[in-house]
């Protein structure tokens, strides 16, 4: 039938529909509740963030299986204007593809030929960009009855027309005078949107909160850790929580920030939530002693009201920026002769969690990546059996897994026929945390002495490790070992894709997509995209033909911060590609940073005395975006700074020169000599990397 007749034949029936007396003629709304539930089996669509509510992030098609995958190429490629970190899932609904880039900038393609549909840039404030710990990232949207759903990095929830990508409501979801952001994709609960945000490395209270997906009003806010008792605490599950807690902990925030993982169960209507670090980061700072909960914890609350309905807590007083936000997966397994409707986490402390997911009843703790934080678990109750050496009071220590976790946010993959869940692991990375005796409520946590200012005894230790080794790990979470393993050139590795043909599909920060047989780790495709990988793919059908989109673009805190020993990262423009059999199609990844030694714009002329105090100013306020020791990751390397752009130093750190590109001013923090002993110690990296004396 020509697409003319098959237009003739549509209004033929609409005709008979209203002749005939029907009530309503319209479109249907996709996806509903409805079509969200039966995701699994929509095998053409990827409809939400994790592709189904249990985020397994499985897909069911096979045309591209172990036989095929070979023939896999590029269909077609779009360039972003960033070189800033790219995080998202893409959501895949009718050919058409939703997805983010930084800034919280939402982008349609249409899947097919990768013709812009529309692009709807919030303009979040890039003012606020000195906020947020881990770049300006966003994770993706949430699409439900024709809206899409984003959340911004100032803190909005927004609704946007699917078809037009025009605004139908926004909503503020912070307290603008709070460290707060957003940087992870909303939820749909039977017709609520879910959405936390970030901030505790800066000294906030977390919570999750639920707005209706039509008008944007609030539903319900659950906080995640108490306030101030004088104020009164909200309910019984916050009173328990407030008898963990010592001293003023309410003056600093408390922290347990709901950054990334929400996932909702439908079967048995709650949502649960990963709970970040307390706050401040160091046990002491924050009134010594007690629990904390529920930071560091997975939350089951109640999908209408949010109520507490259970939690388990990972880290008991966290002492190590133990974030308990990376992904969470529901799934049916049998554990001991037994079905169990389990809820998993790959934790950032490098235990693999398998808990009943209607109670929270701990199933297993198993650790999957080196740690020196915990000598164990308690069989019975999940506690960790804390090092001694881990924690020295105000003393500092050294520790693996770092602040960036053994796993982070990278989402993991799960295949029901093997029984194993893909996850990216980084192994083994050291880190010295130094509390900060000088540390007050207000100070950044992340400001409390990180490793970097740190001039300690224990840096010959930390010199001495080797560098962390990134792979891509199948877990078995029953037997609670790794079936395989795949070793990588770089520490970093992003989300996973596993598929009914057999196949995982995973990039890495040196650019390269791969695709490994499921059952062993065999390498049967790969593609260099050119640029560094975090995001996961997803899979669905256009026309009948099984497509693959991934985004790439490397960033987030290790693309920024850049430490030693992540390996050939390659930090460049972010990208959108698509794939499929017999796809033909080239690309051109345009060049981004530099291949030559720097050349000092100016010379040097501060004493050693200003050089030292450059850099300790440097590592408390720049470091986080503009690399460890000044060499960039996915920003502009200030060591090849011009002499133009060293003539406005003052004025880009001060004035808020470049504020309207991200470049946050630091005006009410430092002065202008300050300033020029920054700018020396930048002067002086360029001549330490330069070979000129
Ligand atoms: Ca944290």
């Amino acid at each position: 039938m020509t697409r003319q007749l098959q237009a003739l034949f549509a209004v033929a029936i609409l005709a008979l529909l209203v002749v005939g007396g029907w009530t309503v003629w319209a479109a249907p709304q996709r996806p509903s509740d409805q079509q969200l539930r039966n995701a699994a089996a929509d095998d053409a669509n990827w409809l939400m963030y994790g592709r189904t509510y249990d985020e397994q992030r499985f897909s069911p098609l096979q045309q591209i299986n172990e036989d095929t995958v070979g023939g896999l190429g590029l269909v077609w490629s779009r360039e972003l204007p960033t070189t800033r970190g790219v995080e998202a899932t893409p959501v895949v609904v009718d050919g058409v593809i939703y997805t983010t880039g930084p800034w919280s900038i939402v982008y349609a393609f249409d899947a097919k030929t990768g013709d812009r549909v529309w692009t709807y840039d919030p303009e979040s404030d890039r003012t606020r960009a000195r906020l947020i710990c881990c770049d300006v990232v966003n994770r993706g949207v949430a699409f439900y009855e024709d809206r899409v759903y984003v959340g911004t990095t100032d803190g909005r929830l927004i609704a946007i027309d699917a078809a037009t990508g025009v605004p139908v409501w926004e909503t503020l979801t912070i307290d603008l005078d709070k460290p707060l952001a957003i940087t992870g994709a909303p939820r749909i609960a039977n017709g609520l949107v879910v959405i936390g945000n970030a901030g505790a490395e800066y000294g906030v209270r977390g919570y999750v909160s639920a707005y209706d997906a039509e008008t944007g009003g609030l539903v319900w806010r659950t906080h995640t850790v108490p306030g101030n008792p004088a104020e009164g605490l909200a309910n019984d599950a916050m009173q328990r929580a407030a008898e963990t807690w010592n001293g003023e902990w309410w003056l600093a925030g408390g922290g347990g920030t709901v950054w990334d993982a929400i996932v909702f169960d439908p079967e048995l209507n709650l949502v649960y939530v990963g709970t970040g670090n307390a706050d401040p980061w160091y046990r002491d700072l924050r009134g010594r002693g007690g629990d904390n909960l529920y930071a560091s914890s997975i939350l089951a609350l109640h999908a209408d009201t949010g109520e507490y309905a259970w939690h388990f807590q990972l880290v008991p007083g966290d002492h190590w920026d133990y974030d308990a936000t990376q992904p969470l997966m529901l799934a049916d397994l049998e554990i001991d002769g037994r079905p169990r409707r389990v809820i998993m986490q790959a934790s950032k402390n490098a235990f693999f969690y398998v808990l009943d997911a209607a109670t929270g009843e701990f199933l297993s703790g198993t650790p999957y990546a080196q740690m020196t934080w915990a000598t164990g678990i308690d069989p019975e109750t999940g506690r960790p059996i804390e090092a001694p050496a881990a924690y020295e009071g105000m003393e500092p220590v050294i520790v693996t897994p770092d602040p960036g976790g053994a796993h982070n946010w990278y989402p993991m993959a799960f295949h029901p026929t093997t029984g194993l869940v893909y996850l990216p692991v980084k192994d083994g990375m050291f880190f010295i945390h130094p509390p900060d005796p000088e540390w007050q409520p207000g100070k950044r946590a992340f400001n409390a002495g990180i490793e970097p200012g740190y001039d300690g005894p224990l840096l010959e230790q930390l010199l001495l490790q080797p560098p962390p080794q990134g792979k891509l790990v199948a877990w078995n979470p029953v037997a609670g070992r790794a079936d395989w393993t795949v070793d990588f050139p770089v520490a970093e590795s992003g989300g996973v894709l596993a598929t009914a043909g057999g196949l995982v599909f995973q990039g890495r920060a040196d650019g390269i997509f791969a695709a490994y047989r499921a059952t062993d780790g065999t390498v049967l495709w790969d593609f260099d995209a050119g640029t560094g990988i975090m995001a996961p793919p997803v899979s669905y059908l256009v026309d009948g033909v099984q497509h693959i989109t991934l985004m790439v673009g490397w960033g987030g805190a290790p693309g920024l911060i850049n430490p030693p020993g992540m390996g050939p990262v390659k930090p460049g423009y972010g990208r959108v590609l698509t794939f499929a059999l017999d796809g033909n199609a080239s690309m051109e990844p345009r060049p981004f940073g530099h291949t030559e030694p720097p050349v000092p714009a100016l010379p040097l002329e501060a004493s050693a005395a200003t050089i030292r105090d450059g850099r300790e100013l440097y590592e408390g306020l720049c470091f986080g975006c503009h690399g460890f020791a000044t060499i960039a990751g996915s920003l502009p390397d200030l060591r090849y700074s011009s002499a133009d752009v060293h003539a406005q130093f003052e004025q880009i750190v001060l004035g808020g020169l470049r504020e309207q590109r991200g470049m946050p001013r630091f005006d009410d923090l430092i002065d202008a000599e300050q300033v020029r002993a920054i700018q020396q110690y930048v002067l002086s990296r360029a001549n330490a990397t330069s070979g000129t004396p």
